[in-house]
């Protein structure tokens, strides 16, 4: 069921966001070689700590996995697609790309954003990866308005990857966005490929986070012993883009902005 926000709850909603982005470009701001995929972890929830909020992603535990997840910030780099687990071993070199998602919980309420960097100077094609992975997070966005199915999100979002790069890069399919904020993970499901005019209605007050994956090579991705870390199946790498928004009469919302 897809759960709309009150007025109330969308207050609460926008300043969490703000809160989310203000931390998740701090930490972004540290990253560069030599730092452990720790220390970005360790700062993310100092942060969060210091606001009176609390992380999401700490100690959430999704349906299928054994373990609880470990930490407060998802680190992913280069072949890692989402979900990769902070480590003091973890330690970042010139030319890696890595992706930082972070949820909070500011007074009862969950915002999620991500986003990819370069640690350094990066080669170009990495910087294209990232790039198009932007821009096809804001094609969604743009696609999120009322008139619109979820689908047309979807398929917004596929159709601009395929006119950028044809082929070349894989959509992953297994993991999307979704229906966001009194649980981190809410209805509706919204795959990052799809058909126009299928699935849910687009309504005000509807709090989503759109979150395209793109790879370098296959769409296919494995998942580690872990139970969390997903890397590429092919060993390519991969970027990640996510904003919480809130759908509107008008233009949509995002309320992951500082
Ligand atoms: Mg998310």
């Amino acid at each position: 069921m897809i759960i709309i926000k009150t007025p109330q709850e969308i207050e609460i909603l926008r300043e969490g966001g703000r809160r989310l982005a203000t931390v998740l470009y701090k930490v972004r701001d540290m990253i560069a070689p030599g730092v452990t995929t720790k220390d970005l972890d360790a700062y993310a929830e100092k942060l969060i700590r210091e606001m009176g909020d609390e992380p999401a992603f700490l100690n959430y535990q999704p349906e299928g996995a054994n373990i609880p997840f470990p930490a407060t910030l998802c680190v992913s780099v280069n072949d890692e697609v989402v979900h990769g687990i902070p480590s003091p071993k973890r330690v970042l070199k010139e030319g890696d790309i890595i992706s930082i998602d972070l949820g909070i919980k500011h007074k009862g309420l969950f915002t999620d954003m991500a986003l990819t960097t370069g640690v350094g100077e990066i080669s170009s094609g990495d910087q294209k990866l990232i790039d198009t992975t932007e821009k096809a997070l804001k094609v969604g966005i743009e696609a999120a308005r009322v008139g619109n199915r979820i689908g047309d999100i979807s398929s917004s979002i596929e159709r601009f990857v395929r006119s950028r790069a044809g082929n070349k890069y894989g959509i992953v399919e297994v993991l999307a966005g979704h229906g966001v904020g009194r649980e981190i993970h809410e209805d509706p499901f919204i795959p990052n490929f799809g058909k126009a005019g299928t699935g849910a209605k687009i309504v005000p007050g509807m709090v989503i986070a759109l979150e395209p994956m793109l790879n370098h090579g296959t769409k296919h991705v494995t998942l580690d012993e872990d139970d969390y870390t997903f890397h590429t199946a092919d060993g390519k790498r991969s970027a990640h883009f996510e904003h919480t928004i809130l759908i509107t009469d008008g233009d949509p919302e995002i309320l992951t902005k500082i």
